[in-house]
């Protein structure tokens, strides 16, 4: 009987070691993906952030170049203006420079307010860019770390699964009754473990409340537990095995 009880304690940390691991990797997936969601979203943010640096470099690339054809404008006119005899052409030609050099002074506020506006956002950007980069660094190192703790997880739990198998076989063949008392136990308990110990005072060691039919039962000496009336849990006593088998 000692047997059967060595065999189903055994049994019984393989199930809880199989819960265990069956515990930690069902958290795994959902923290793999938050973490894929989260860098997904970082560089997103880093492409926009170029996309609107891009957007202000070519602004003023176009500024520039409307300025300096303006400035070619005034250029011509004021070489024509040294030439011509007409004062209608002279009058006309004065205003186009006029209105050019006006544009030009337009064009350089705009030009002045888009370099500023430039430098701040590459100036946050590169902070930016820098935080997440070293935080996208910790998530993947992250991601690594958890790729290859679910394979060792899923490689135990393979282990334990296939020591769950030869455990009850043995079980089956020899304690098959005991197996089946286990097994009904164990689906009606809440939690594990369902083979407990018996504490001083009779107390059961799953739901810690005292026994009250202890003595009954234990007259059998073919039976290896008692049954706690309270949860169900089979309780060994480990002291009065060792009288029995002497
Ligand atoms: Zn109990």
């Amino acid at each position: 009987m000692d047997e059967a009880i060595q065999f189903l304690l055994t049994l019984q940390n393989y199930d809880m070691r199989f819960n265990e691991l069956e515990q930690n990797l069902k958290s795994i997936p959902q923290s793999v993906t938050d973490l894929k969601a989260t860098i997904a979203q970082w560089e997103q943010k880093i492409t926009q952030e170029k996309a609107q640096i891009q957007n202000i470099k070519l602004k003023i690339q176009k500024l520039e170049k409307e300025m300096s054809s303006a400035e070619e404008i005034i250029t011509t006119c004021k070489c024509k203006l040294t030439f011509t005899r007409n004062p209608k052409e002279s009058e006309n030609l004065t205003k186009k420079v006029e209105d050019e050099q006006h544009k030009i002074m337009q064009m350089e506020e705009l030009l002045l307010g888009k370099m500023f506006e430039l430098e701040d956002k590459e100036a946050e950007f590169s902070t930016f860019q820098q935080t997440t980069q070293n935080e996208i660094l910790k998530i993947k190192n992250e991601q690594k770390y958890q790729q290859q703790r679910t394979v060792d997880l899923e490689k135990n739990r393979t282990e334990v699964q296939n020591k769950i198998a030869a455990m009850r076989k043995i079980l089956q063949e020899n304690h098959a009754h005991w197996l089946h008392h286990y097994d009904r136990t164990k689906k009606t308990i809440h939690k594990m473990p369902c083979v407990v110990e018996l504490r001083s005072g009779n107390v059961c060691g799953g739901c810690h409340l005292k026994l009250s039919s202890y003595n009954n039962q234990t007259i059998n000496s073919n039976f290896p537990f008692i049954i706690c009336e309270s949860c169900a849990r089979m309780i060994v006593i480990a002291g009065l095995y060792a009288t029995h088998e002497s």
